[in-house]
């Protein structure tokens, strides 16, 4: 694209853009690296310009530059994506969003703010007015919202409020489209799944409106108990009698030794079930998990987990637990299970059985279309590709849903088939093309609007 570049460049004056090597490595890499196989497959790819766009005016200015000079465009939110949703595989230009960070107005019961905001950011300003987000990703600190919608899926809060794509947490998005003349469009209700988990294949999203939710103070907590199945039983009994918790996370003892905040707090001979519970159920919390026989390892408001040096129970569950593992033991990769309605707890004592140490294991549970569905997010040696599917296989037989961390394309992830919904709105909102080429199978190169 030496030329095209080059053009763009001229057209970008004025605004923030860098082409130095730390600038394109930095904004090029998101957290494939937990996948092997996609860290072969992407680490060498480098955008070949960075652009930090201060406002959405900005924005309109790179995205009709890009689209007149056809450079290819990645979007860049907080990059902690584990699919390489954020590395161009063809090079071209990365748009950093995290400068439009502005808070646009918080009602009772909505927030509507620019996308690039960090999710941190957005709920501690919903909190300053009694309210909190429905969800956010393990990666909270880091996350912006526009990057969860386009490429998350749920976390911490889907206990409660159901996924992200689940009818009432979204309610709106502010879409530009990547033309020489880039338009708006607005999309309000379920319309808005046209871009939700589209990788930012199909358009800009500049701003989101997202339901919040009476806020509480939650306690970060640990149980534990001697078995998993225990931990377990535990877990779905809570959820199933609608104690109030944002996170009922279990975690098998043989993670002990990667949670080194926790030392003393979570032994290697006993399962933990980390949680977020309302303080108005805590003692209904501690009255059932002592009914088990566990114990409560701890219960601390948000401001005594800091001066406890400890981590928040949410960075206990989801894929933080990858991370805490990979900081320990290089060794591991992971999968992401969704379990067959209803749960069945004797699936997965069988297959901690049948794993042993190939496999360590942590649940999450949720809600999806109103019904308890209950994830997994196991560590798996990695033993190489062949050797990963055949597990993956394994796994579908016995009734599981995989959503494949090892593979870059939408469909190939978690979605299996072509939302056709999302490649009619890519012919509108890109139509050359050029966003993030190689993410989706949907879209061909015939299909793009010749110049
Ligand atoms: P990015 O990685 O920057 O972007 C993600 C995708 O969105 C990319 O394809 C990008 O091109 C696109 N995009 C970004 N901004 C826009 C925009 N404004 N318009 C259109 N497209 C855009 N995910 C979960 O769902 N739940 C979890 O609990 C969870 N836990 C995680 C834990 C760890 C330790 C890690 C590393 C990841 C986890 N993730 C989780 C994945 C990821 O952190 C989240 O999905 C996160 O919300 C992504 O936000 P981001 O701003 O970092 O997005």
């Amino acid at each position: 694209h030496t030329e095209a570049l080059a053009a763009l460049r001229q057209d970008l004056d004025g605004l923030r853009f860098y082409d130095d090597d730390r600038a394109l490595e930095a904004r090029s890499k998101d957290y494939f690296w937990y996948s092997p196989i996609l860290d072969a497959e992407l680490k060498d790819k480098r955008a070949e310009l960075v652009v930090i766009p201060q406002d959405q005016d900005e924005v309109i200015r790179v995205a009709a530059a890009a689209a007149r000079h056809k450079v290819p465009v990645t979007l860049r939110g907080g990059g902690t994506g584990n699919y390489g949703q954020c590395v161009p595989l063809d090079g071209g230009l990365v748009i950093d969003l995290t400068r439009l960070n502005r808070i646009l107005e918080i009602t009772p019961g909505h927030a509507h703010v620019e996308a690039g905001i960090r999710m941190s950011k957005l709920d501690d300003a919903a909190r300053e007015t009694g309210q909190e987000l429905t969800m956010y990703p393990s990666t909270r600190s880091l996350a912006t919202i526009g990057g969860f919608i386009a490429g998350g899926s749920g976390g911490i809060g889907s206990l409660r409020h159901g996924m992200l794509r689940d009818e009432g947490n979204l309610t709106y998005l502010k879409v530009l489209t990547l033309e020489e003349e880039p338009q708006v469009i607005e999309l309000r209700g379920q319309d808005v799944q046209k871009v939700h988990h589209a990788y930012g294949t199909n358009g800009i999203v500049l701003e989101v409106g997202l339901a919040l939710t009476p806020s509480t103070d939650w306690l970060h907590t640990a149980a534990l108990f001697d078995g998993y199945d225990k931990a377990l039983r535990f877990a779905t009994a809570a959820q199933e009698d609608g104690l109030d918790c944002y996170l009922l996370t279990p975690v098998e003892r043989r993670f002990a030794p990667y949670y080194r905040k926790f030392e003393g707090y979570f032994p290697e001979d006993r399962d933990a079930v980390f949680a977020m519970v309302a303080p108005s159920d805590i003692e209904r919390f501690r009255a059932r998990a002592e009914a088990e026989g566990a114990t409560i390892s701890f219960a601390m408001t948000m401001e005594e987990i800091h001066a406890n040096r400890l981590q928040p129970a949410y960075e206990c569950g989801w894929n933080h637990t990858t991370l805490q593992a990979l900081k320990v033991d290089k060794g591991w990769t992971y999968l992401q299970v969704a379990y067959p309605r209803p749960f069945d707890i004797d699936l997965v004592m069988r297959q901690m059985d049948r794993y042993g140490d190939e496999m360590f294991w942590h649940h999450e549970m949720a809600r999806q279309d109103g019904e308890i569905q209950i994830f997994a997010l196991p560590l798996v040696r990695f033993r190489g590709k062949d050797e990963m599917y055949a597990l993956i296989a394994e796994l579908e037989a016995d009734g599981c849903t995989i959503f494949d961390p090892h593979v870059v394309t939408i469909e190939d992830g978690g979605m299996k088939t072509i939302d056709t919904a999302q490649i009619d709105f890519k012919k509108l909102a890109d139509p050359y093309g050029l966003m993030n080429p190689g993410k989706t199978r949907g879209w061909r190169p015939e299909m793009a609007r010749s110049a």
